[in-house]
């Protein structure tokens, strides 16, 4: 792999185009000059002179009463919880430079950097002992959150705590005998260990969430921060009392942030809120604020982004080619392309088994070679159906969802997943009768169930977590007894809105439940994971010897037992991008998809043979020519609508917006004289591949989305929808996407590869070229460091890259950061406070590189509240077509006044970044929200929760997003040249953002929809 230095041009922004012409990739240099600090932590050294803070995940000194602020760790270590050696001369923090955390000191000057531990877990939360020759932190080494303390001299680690929950944020007492530190669950509070003795809890917390306890000199008193209901409070209370409640040292609506005070000799509590690092007497009283000042430079890119083509064009290769599945015999082929299921004998052309606008998916073949069983929603829910061979009867095989078939050894019953959302449980149907019974619930999305050779066990790829306190883990091949009777655990976690208070920020199910009777993990690699849960493996060959599996992004091989475990080391097949791996019927050959084709690799020598796949699309548009004469235009730039315009359409274009003109009434018009015509809307930030169905496509129409990108999708199934779109087999928005997460040695999603080689980044880099990613999306466990790899390496390819983290992506060149709070490797947010409120280096980051923000308020509270305060949102002919009784959801819990100012203060981030010049776009991470819906019900946030104007909140769905992803020449707004993309609405949006709910018709691609057709399902 070459290196790929970015030119950096140590000038203004006027140097930006003057670099020379033979680099693709060219940047400009601004330097951004930070006051305040989101989510920021501070540390008093001991001698009162000097504070520690870790600003952006930097550990930087400044002088005690204030100042300028000097970096001492550079940008990619995501360096954070800074503490003070007791003799002032080194400090501790947390580092992420390996790909988890660690605990590193480093000298005050800046040199001297050490690692103090290592390993593939997550070390956290330093704290000095007081003689200076042990460091506590909290670790998940354990199988949960403990606290563990190192010997700074010669590395050795013990554990000090063992609890059942989650022990962490540790400080040693003054006396360095006692021990305070936070737990979570059902006895969550502050605790004090004093030496072998069991804890005792000082502090009840009631439900909230405590965090950072901090002794006073004296050790006769402790403080501690509570977050809970939207309120964050600094709190002090005496160390030998027992459940008690501290009394708040903080004032009123102060946005305390969750760490770690530090006492000064006098009495005085130093901590962060409000943005700020501030002092205040630990009895209660007047604070003061300590200035800083912190200058970061910014090397923002221009390079030319990669753009496809919307105009008739082909005949392309086929690329979205999904789930393909290799015949028992050998020599055929089943799998998914243009929206049908087709089978194809190798070497001869494919041939359509399904002919419906519906989505097929997961085809499988039986053992004896005589039936397929896939899914599909033709009958509404998607549901397996089986077909014969040879004669092309099917039979509807389940009827309360079903995807994922697998057959039983000897071809009698058929494991698969069932169910809607993340919760899915396995099951298994008998094909004779149809009997279905449930094999396991809980399990978070397992990948597609393979069977023991013997029948009477199932492996799925599920989800190992390493606590209950963070969500993520690995892949790894779980085996699961058929016959063992499911446990009584049939209230399940639901996929729930996380509070806006909460450290978790995002949207998650409960960590895995334990592991029931006769289930164990198959170990094919310690802390190793396999791709995505999905159709990358275990798959278990037919003659029970081996399985095959996707790790690292390549194809792999185990021997392993009867039981399914390992027998050996596994053998890798190839050293290219892998999904898919289903066996030949003598277990000699596996086929596999590669990034852009179909391929099979024999096990006896290792040889690699394409299996070519003949099938090509092209593009169809329409050839109509008319005119739709507007009562009013917006544009999708200008604040002033034009009136009575005419706007001529020719085939898949406009090719003309003029003022009323009678001869241009000559042919078909469209009249929208009662109307409002505006483009068509752009969701930004949304998730669906075939699972979403053939309604969803007309549903996000529906409500005026011509235009969607998602940022993680299973890449064939992304690919898939584009094609089928484009010839026009399904009905569904302009589809911008990219594959999985681009993530680190953990993962959460079931789509998700974690990353165990680092040769692997290029493979995916690859995996984008080869299917014309739109974007490519890092995510939250991947190293900063290889997040700047992955930006440049995807520029070169003219390819887009957003992320959950701001900084150092944004110093990087990051094109977008995605939610105002996202979930998080820290926890917590550096974008937004547990209050939602977000400070001067947010919106600094963000207004001055520019780079897109989609807040997705909605799924932080902004829907759920706007749905409450005007229930109207749901008065809609749409609500009962496509979501009876699904679209409002649980009302939260606490005040509305606290919910209303949670969302207020979250919205009111696009506002200040839009007033400084920032680049807003607005999308729902639908569907966690109903598609389209939840878009109208984002922009009806921002503007009466965030004080957006309309107009801005318009040109954020419109032209602003399609000039984001360089498409600004194609859609998005309206004028000659442009595609066909347009709405038709009752009233004005500008004046009342609530028009966008009355969608009387809308254009995609020229072809004109009325609600009415949209609300109906196709003919088969
Ligand atoms: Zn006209
Ligand atoms: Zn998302």
């Amino acid at each position: 792999m070459p290196t790929r230095p970015l030119l950096a041009i140590l000038a203004t922004l006027a140097a930006l185009g003057q670099a020379p012409a033979s680099e693709s990739v060219s940047s400009a240099t601004i330097e951004v000059i930070l006051i305040e600090g989101t989510n920021m932590a501070a540390s008093l050294s001991p001698d009162g002179q000097t504070l520690a803070i870790d600003l952006i995940g930097r550990i930087w000194t400044l002088p005690a009463d204030g100042g300028q602020a000097t970096a001492l760790t550079d940008p990619f270590g995501d360096t954070r919880a800074p503490h003070w050696s007791p003799d002032g001369r080194r400090i501790a923090f947390q580092a992420y430079w390996a790909g988890d955390y660690d605990i590193w000191v480093i000298d005050r000057d800046g040199s001297n950097l050490e690692q103090l531990t290592s390993g593939p877990f997550d070390d956290r939360e330093p704290h000095w002992s007081p003689d200076g020759s042990r460091v506590a932190f909290s670790s998940d080494r354990g199988g949960t959150y403990d606290i563990w303390e190192v010997t700074v001299e010669s590395g050795a680690t013990r554990a000090m705590t063992d609890g059942a929950d989650n022990e962490y944020n540790p400080a040693y007492g003054p006396d360095g005998r006692r021990i305070a530190f936070v737990t979570d669950g059902p006895d969550g509070g502050i605790w004090i260990q004093r030496g072998s003795a069991n804890p005792s809890r000082i502090v009840d917390l009631a439900g909230g969430q405590g965090y950072a306890p901090a002794w006073s000199p004296d050790g006769g008193s402790v403080s501690y921060v509570r977050i809970a209901n939207g309120v964050s409070e600094l709190s002090v209370i005496v160390s030998d009392g027992v459940d008690g409640v501290g009394s708040r040292v903080s004032s009123n609506n102060e946005d305390v942030f969750p760490f770690r005070a530090s006492w000064t000799s006098d009495g005085r509590l130093v901590y962060t809120a409000d943005g700020r690092i501030r002092s205040r007497p630990s009895g209660g009283g007047r604070s003061s604020d300590i200035e800083f000042t912190a200058s970061v430079t910014l090397e923002r890119p221009t390079y030319r982004k990669a753009l496809r083509s919307f105009d008739p064009d082909g005949p392309h290769p086929v690329r979205g080619i999904v789930s393909p599945a290799l015949s028992p015999s050998g020599d055929a082929v089943i799998f998914i392309a243009l929206g049908d299921l087709w089978s194809m004998k190798i070497g001869s052309a494919p041939v359509a088994l399904t002919d419906d606008p519906f989505v097929e998916l997961d085809p499988m073949w039986s053992p004896d070679g005589l039936w397929i069983a896939y899914a599909s929603d033709r009958e509404g829910g998607i549901d397996i159906y089986v077909r014969d061979v040879a004669t092309g009867a099917e039979r509807k095989l389940t009827t309360d969802g079903g995807t994922n078939p697998a057959w039983s050894p000897d071809g009698s019953e058929i494991a698969y997943t069932g169910g809607e959302g993340q919760d899915r449980a396995l099951r298994v149907v008998t094909v004779t009768t149809g009997t279905v019974r449930t094999v396991r619930t809980g399990l978070n999305n397992p990948g597609r169930p393979t069977w023991s050779p013997d029948g009477r066990s199932i492996a799925v790829s599920a989800l190992w977590t390493y606590s209950s306190r963070f969500r993520e883990g690995v892949n790894r091949p779980l085996l699961l007894p058929v016959d063992q009777a499911v446990s009584q655990e049939d209230a399940l976690p639901v996929a729930a809105l996380t509070e806006g208070n909460g450290w978790a920020g995002d949207i998650g199910l409960q960590p895995e439940t334990a592991l029931q009777a006769n289930e164990h993990w198959l170990d094919f690699a310690p802390h190793g994971s396999l791709a995505s849960r999905g159709t990358d493996g275990p798959v278990w060959s037919p003659n029970g010897r081996m399985m095959t599996y996707v790790a690292s992004g390549v194809l792999w091989v185990v021997q392993v037992s009867p039981g399914g475990d390992p027998l050996g080391p596994p053998s890798r097949l190839n050293n290219e991008q892998s999904s898919d791996p289903t066996w030949a019927g003598d277990s000699g050959s596996i086929l596999y998809l590669t990034t852009n084709r179909l391929r099979r690799v024999w096990l006896e020598n290792g040889r690699i043979e394409d299996v070519p796949l003949p099938m090509t699309w092209s593009r169809v548009v329409p050839s109509e020519r008319y005119v739709i004469h507007a009562g009013e235009l917006f544009d999708g730039v200008s604040s002033r609508l034009r009136r009575n315009v005419d706007i001529v359409i020719d085939g898949h274009r406009i090719v003309r917006v003029t003022d009323h003109a009678a001869e241009l009434h000559e042919g078909r018009v469209v009249d929208a004289s009662d109307g409002v015509v505006s483009p068509g809307l752009v969701e930004m930030h949304m998730h669906g591949g075939l699972g979403s169905g053939e309604q969803a496509g007309r549903q996000w129409l529906s409500y005026g989305v011509t235009t969607v990108r998602t940022p993680a999708a299973d890449p064939y199934e992304m690919v898939e929808v584009r094609e089928s779109n484009a010839v026009g087999r399904r009905i569904h928005p302009r589809m911008f996407g990219t594959g999985n997460t681009i993530d680190g040695s953990r993962v959460y999603y079931a789509g998700a590869p974690a990353l165990s080689a680092s040769g692997q980044v290029e493979l995916g880099i690859q995996h984008a070229e080869d299917l014309a990613f739109d974007v490519l999306k890092t995510y939250v466990r991947l190293s900063d460091a290889i997040q700047r790899r992955v930006i440049e390496d995807a520029h070169e390819l003219g390819i887009p890259v957003t992320s959950h983290e701001l900084y150092p992506g944004v110093a990087y060149g990051a094109d977008g950061v995605e939610h105002v709070r996202g979930t998080s490797r820290r926890g917590y947010s550096t974008k937004v406070s547990a209050l939602n409120r977000s400070y001067q280096d947010v919106v600094e980051l963000l207004a001055r590189s520019g780079m897109t923000l989609t807040p997705t308020v909605g799924i932080y509270g902004g829907y759920a509240l706007l749905g409450e305060e005007d229930p109207t949102l749901f008065d809609d002919p749409r609500i009962q077509v496509f979501m009876p009784g699904g679209a409002e959801r649980a009302r939260r819990g606490g005040s509305p006044d606290t919910r209303r100012r949670m969302v207020e203060d979250m919205a009111s981030l696009g506002r200040r970044v839009i007033e400084q010049g920032g680049t807003v776009v607005l999308g729902t991470d639908s569907p966690i929200l109903p598609p389209g819906l939840s878009l109208i019900a984002e922009m009806q946030t921002l503007v009466e929760y965030g004080r957006i104007p309309a107009i801005d909140v318009m040109r954020a769905t419109t032209s602003i997003p399609a000039k984001a992803m360089g498409y600004g020449d194609e859609f998005g707004s309206i004028r000659a040249g442009m595609l066909a993309d347009l709405i038709v609405l009752g009233a004005n949006p500008l004046s009342d953002i609530r028009a966008i709910r009355d969608v009387r018709m809308v254009i995609k691609d020229g072809r004109v929809y009325t609600l009415d057709q949209l609300l109906e399902r196709p003919m088969r």
